[in-house]
């Protein structure tokens, strides 16, 4: 066996300039290398729901830092590879967005069988290339490439996309160059994985809200069914009023056009509360507009209307003429007002002493858009007023409990806030506040 000798104490080298040289440039990469992952996290942070700028920023460092003319950031689907991110000199053969085939040899079929990096150190050398693989080709005729890097993305081994760099000149990635654009296609990786997840989570909470909005609706069938009565058996009236004064001898056409005219509004009148019914029960992704919520608000209060007259509540609405739009979705912001307003009718029906008083208002202060609901219910029977906002917490034999938490996540989501306090004398007292569209568009 060899004896390791020992070695005697070496008296410390003074660093030369050239190794002062090498240090500083050292520090300068790593300082480059720094700023250019805080970057690509602070792009994360700033658009978790577009991938669009992230892989772009990620792609234009990992190029830039190893000293490479073009780089591009690919993602696997069922059928290929879509180029997602590219920089550097523009071929017409690798456009953002289009899906390209992996090619039997290719350096992506490559990657695919060993899920490491694939380096080539001069493509034109490259079976791949005298294969006449049509990508490679482009590379090496067109652009120009010789020395050619891809590094996979890899999410628990399985392989999700890649980055590829790629130089003008002959000159191998060193092991230091592989492991930088290894860190960048680590990033890429998180980024693709949170803005999944972000997508699931908005998913499941639009099915939610949705669930609860029918839910709600559901709270006003009756009433509705009896609102749509009215105008159904006033047609039925009308109707046959004006076939009788169509058989009177001589025929009182006039009388008729009357009666066929009285139906034609009452047509219009059914049709308008199944319209706003479908309105808040139907799905659709979540829009933002401009929306006036005084508007808002009204074409709620029409379709509570019955349910508010079963229930013998007086409705007072104090709307302000001079408030400010707000931006967001139209039927979410209803979904927030339905949910009170019908916990406020709920919660008064059981009121045998005193009147049944349901306010609404809106107001503009401190630079938001304030709208309050107001009833003269039993008022909210918890110390702990935040408990009412978390969800499945309810005090109603057939409640969810998932009202009040999903309009806070609507409000939130539009920038404001939802709270409840005691309403004086009596009730509760809900109030959302949203910042009006000027602040928001800095306009
Ligand atoms: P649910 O209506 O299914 O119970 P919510 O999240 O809408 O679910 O409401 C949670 C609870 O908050 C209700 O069960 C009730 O105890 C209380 N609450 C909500 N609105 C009022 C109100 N206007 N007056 C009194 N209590 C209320």
């Amino acid at each position: 066996m060899e004896r390791i000798k020992p070695r005697g104490p070496k008296a410390p080298r003074r660093p030369q300039l050239a190794d002062r040289i090498e240090l500083q440039e050292q520090v300068t990469e790593l300082a480059a290398q720094q700023a250019a992952m805080s970057e690509v996290l602070r792009s994360i942070a700033n658009s978790p729901h577009d991938l669009e700028p992230i892989f772009d920023t990620i792609t234009a460092n990992a190029t830039r830092l190893c000293r490479a003319e073009v780089g591009a950031l690919i993602i696997f689907e069922e059928h290929g590879y879509r180029l997602v991110a590219r920089t550097g000199m523009a071929d017409e053969f690798y456009v953002k967005g289009r899906l390209y085939p992996v090619s039997e040899g290719a350096p992506s079929a490559r990657m695919i069988k060993t899920r490491s990096p694939v380096h080539i150190a001069d493509l034109a050398a490259d079976q791949a290339y005298h294969q006449r693989i049509p990508g490679l080709v482009a590379l090496v005729e067109r652009i120009g490439v010789r020395s050619y890097l891809l590094v996979p993305m890899l999410k628990d081994n399985e392989l999700v996309g890649g980055i590829t760099i790629v130089r003008a000149r002959m000159q191998p990635f060193t092991d230091k160059q592989i492991e930088l654009v290894t860190a960048f296609a680590a990033q890429a990786t998180i980024a693709l994985e949170i803005t999944r997840r972000e997508r699931q989570l908005r998913q499941a909470q639009m099915e939610l809200a949705h669930a609860t909005r029918v839910a709600a609706m559901g709270h006003l069938t009756g009433s509705l069914a009896h609102e749509l009565k009215q105008p159904l058996s006033a047609m039925a009236a009308n109707a046959e009023a004006g076939s009788r004064w169509l058989t009177r001898e001589p025929p009182q056409i006039e009388k008729a056009k009357q009666s066929v005219e009285r139906i034609v509004k009452d047509v219009e009148r059914a049709s308008a509360v199944i319209d706003r019914v479908h309105g808040l029960v139907k799905k659709a992704p979540p829009r933002t507009d401009t929306i006036n919520i005084n508007d808002a608000i009204l074409e709620v209060m029409t379709v509570v209307h019955g349910e508010l007259v079963k229930n013998r509540i007086r409705a007072q609405t104090q709307l302000s003429d001079s408030l400010p739009r707000v931006r967001g979705d139209r039927v979410q912001l209803q979904q927030v007002m339905l949910n009170l307003v019908i916990n406020a009718i709920q919660a008064m029906s059981g009121v045998t002493d005193g009147i049944r008083e349901l306010r609404i208002s809106t107001e503009s202060i401190k630079q938001e858009v304030r709208v309050a609901v107001q009833d003269t219910g039993p008022g909210l029977m918890t110390d702990n007023l935040e408990q009412l906002f978390e969800p499945f917490f309810t005090t109603k034999p057939s409640g969810m409990g998932m009202g009040l938490s999903i309009c806070r996540t609507i409000v939130e989501e539009h920038g404001g806030r939802l709270w409840a306090s005691e309403n004086e004398p009596k009730g509760a007292l809900f109030q959302f506040a949203l910042p009006p569209t000027s602040t928001l568009d800095g306009t």
